[in-house]
């Protein structure tokens, strides 16, 4: 029998979105042709995307389920409250702004079947601001770099992943994750598909610059701890060059006499000033690690889940990660 399908999509405001997403999306599930769910995880909107979300999953029993958080836990722990609660064989993502045309969830699907545990997509000719392509671009590089998986877009949210797979992510207790990534370490194949990238059919981006760059800081925080590592290589190296310009400067004082070391006080500066620069980068990549340690160990609940509307497949019941979780 062919493996079962949950897509679900996380929602934060997304009124103006919902019906187009609803109904392409059903289109492209009953198109699978195999046992499939529609998970609609509401992020707390405060838009009336909540109550759209309730009747649809009014409108559709058995396809459609809607997930309300009781407030706005962030993309990523929403998408984690639909795994939570999915129940089928293969699960896909994507966002609820049309960015991602549901149309393409039967490509990831076959690919799914080829026996890939992950399906990442590669958004080409992708419709973002230009920053935010340039700053994507980088984090990309450096995501490729220290993980050694070669994936081209982490950013983009439409995605295959193995129920096997999730459950293991499902397992993670951190707080801060990025499920592209945190996916990358359980899955044995991973693949990636080029898909069509569109502009945002309505509203504006739920990021705003600053949610932007934590979620950066989330990225590179839950890959790897090699910023740290890099810091004492950076220490390390900038001490042994500050030995060796001392010793240059012990040189020159006594081939040119006191007054030459004189003359060299901008230059002490310059290189204090960049001493003091360097030292506030440490510091403050070292507080983006404890801050996270500090809300981990907190063990706050990622996300409350307030209700579940309409029946899809299986049992409607709490799964025992939501227990864990909440
Ligand atoms: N989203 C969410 N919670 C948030 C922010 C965003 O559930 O706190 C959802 C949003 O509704 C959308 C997806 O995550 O479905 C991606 O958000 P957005 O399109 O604003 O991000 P961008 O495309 O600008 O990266
Ligand atoms: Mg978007």
């Amino acid at each position: 029998m062919n493996s079962s399908v949950s897509i679900v999509i996380p929602v934060y405001n997304e009124r103006e979105n919902l019906p187009e997403l609803v109904r392409r999306t059903l289109a492209a599930g009953r198109a699978l042709g195999r046992p499939w769910e529609l998970l609609l995880v509401d992020d707390g909107s405060r838009d009336g995307s909540t109550e759209m979300l309730t009747d649809f999953a009014q409108a559709y029993p058995g396809e459609v389920k809607a997930l309300l958080l009781y407030r706005n836990a962030g993309q990523h722990n929403a998408i984690l409250c639909g795994f939570a609660n999915a129940h089928g064989d293969i699960l896909i993502t994507l966002d609820a702004d049309l960015q991602n045309p549901p149309e393409e969830i039967g490509r990831i699907v076959a690919k799914m079947d080829e026996g890939f545990d992950v399906v990442g997509s590669v958004r080409s000719d992708r419709k973002d601001a230009t920053f935010r392509k340039l700053f994507s671009g980088m984090v990309n590089l450096m995501v490729r770099h220290s993980t050694g998986v070669i994936l081209h877009d982490y950013g983009c949210m439409l995605r295959g992943y193995r129920r096997q797979v999730v459950d293991a992510m499902l397992t993670c207790r951190e707080r801060t994750t990025f499920l592209p990534v945190l996916a990358n370490l359980f899955a044995k194949r991973v693949t990636e598909i080029p898909v069509s990238h569109a502009e945002r059919s309505a509203g504006t981006s739920k990021y705003s610059f600053m949610k932007l760059i934590n979620l950066q800081f989330d990225l590179l925080t839950c890959m790897t701890a090699g910023p740290l590592r890099l810091l004492s290589w950076m220490g390390l190296g900038i001490s042994s060059l500050s030995i060796v310009f001392g010793a240059l400067l012990l040189v020159l004082r006594f081939a040119y006499g006191s007054e030459w070391a004189g003359q060299g006080i901008f230059t002490l500066f310059a290189v204090l000033f960049f001493f003091v620069g360097a030292q506030f980068v440490a510091l403050g990549l070292m507080g983006e690690y404890v801050g996270r340690i500090h809300s981990d160990v907190r063990e706050r609940p990622r996300y409350i889940l307030d209700r579940i509307v309409g029946e899809t497949l299986g049992e409607p019941t709490r799964t025992t990660h939501d227990r864990v979780h909440s």
